[in-house]
């Protein structure tokens, strides 16, 4: 084959490809207007080739982000360089709609672009080719992925049996609650609980009752307090909940009324019924309060005072 029929054929080759790669292919000029715009443009925006032609890209595309894309523009231009954005950094230049849409995912098309100069046979450059990527596979696994974290750090901070904040994350919630507290002074309150003679549940009536129990008093929390206050499983079958905006006298009764509805319920089991009761040490955030441990363990001392007075009570702390 004669050389030059080759460099046509080749060169007809790879106009085909450039017109059917899976990356978009925009040329413009320093005015910002349409030389060339591939295949993969013309899918994906709807606009076809002699459509877009010498028109203003800003024209055509009001939502690119003009400033910006400008900008970047000129730094490829003035320094001879490519540029690069990634979908981490902005999600998309076109906004073309995503082909492979994923539940719970953006809907549109994630794209990574490089800006490349164009060099004139003279070396200026009076073009820039834009190359745009398809990465939405990529972004998606990737923002499921973090989806998935997002739920496991989750479900890390539940105590299983009564779904309630375990231990760890209860006492991040107990220091956010103390440096508030220092900051802004408004009433907060700790309640420290505790089931009377659980031992003895877990002896007469087994283990699996034993966890009935525990689950029946968080319910009960559940459905007692409000949602703004922050409850937790501390132990076994030990509670503590933090009860902001409230003070001494509010959480005193708040505690009163729960200790009452324990003490009144019924738990049926197969073929007997079950009562217990819970004892409730309160403690309220004061100035002199000098650390969360501080406060925890005022609270604590004051289930002991409860305990310690017979059980089935509800005894504040005296510091
Ligand atoms: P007191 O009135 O002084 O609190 O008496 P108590 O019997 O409740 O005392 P203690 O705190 O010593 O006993 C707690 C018991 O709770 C011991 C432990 O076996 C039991 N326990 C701890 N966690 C669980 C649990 O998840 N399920 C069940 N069923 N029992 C638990
Ligand atoms: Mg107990
Ligand atoms: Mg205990």
């Amino acid at each position: 084959m004669p050389l030059a029929t080759h460099n046509a054929q080749a060169f007809h080759f790879l106009v085909d490809m450039l017109e059917t790669v899976e990356i978009g292919l925009v040329i413009l000029d320093l005015d910002f207007n349409i030389q060339l715009w591939n295949g993969f443009m013309e899918n994906h925006s709807g606009l076809t080739s002699t459509a877009v032609r010498e028109k203003n890209i800003f024209t055509l595309f009001p939502e690119l982000p003009q400033e910006w894309l400008k900008q970047k523009i000129d730094t490829v231009v003035t320094l001879n360089t490519r540029a690069f954005t990634s979908w981490e950094l902005r999600p998309y230049l076109f906004r073309f709609s995503n082909s492979r849409p994923i539940t719970g995912t953006a809907p549109y098309m994630y794209q990574n672009v490089t800006i490349s100069p164009m060099a004139e046979p003279n070396g200026r450059i009076e073009r820039v080719c834009l190359m745009v990527y398809d990465v939405s596979d990529e972004a998606c696994s990737r923002l499921e992925l973090e989806q998935a974290n997002q739920k496991l750090n989750q479900l890390n901070k539940i105590d299983n049996l009564t779904q309630l904040l375990n231990r760890g994350a209860w006492e991040e919630t107990l220091h956010q609650e103390f440096d508030r507290f220092q900051r802004y002074g408004n009433d907060c309150t700790l309640m420290m609980l505790d089931i009377d003679n659980f031992k003895i549940v877990n002896d007469q009536y087994g283990h699996q009752t034993g966890d009935k129990v525990i689950r029946h008093l968080a319910d009960a929390m559940r459905a007692c307090l409000r949602h703004t206050d922050h409850l937790g499983r501390y132990g076994g079958e030990e509670f503590a909940v933090i009860l902001p905006e409230t003070n001494l006298d509010a959480a005193h009764l708040i505690a009163e009324r729960l200790r009452l509805t324990i003490a009144d319920a019924e738990l049926h089991s197969i073929n007997s019924r079950l009562q217990y009761t819970i004892s409730i040490g309160i403690a309220p955030l004061h100035a002199q309060t000098e650390d969360a441990q501080q406060w925890v363990r005022q609270a604590d001392d004051a289930l002991y005072g409860a305990k310690h007075a017979g059980r089935n009570q509800v005894v504040c702390s005296l510091s």
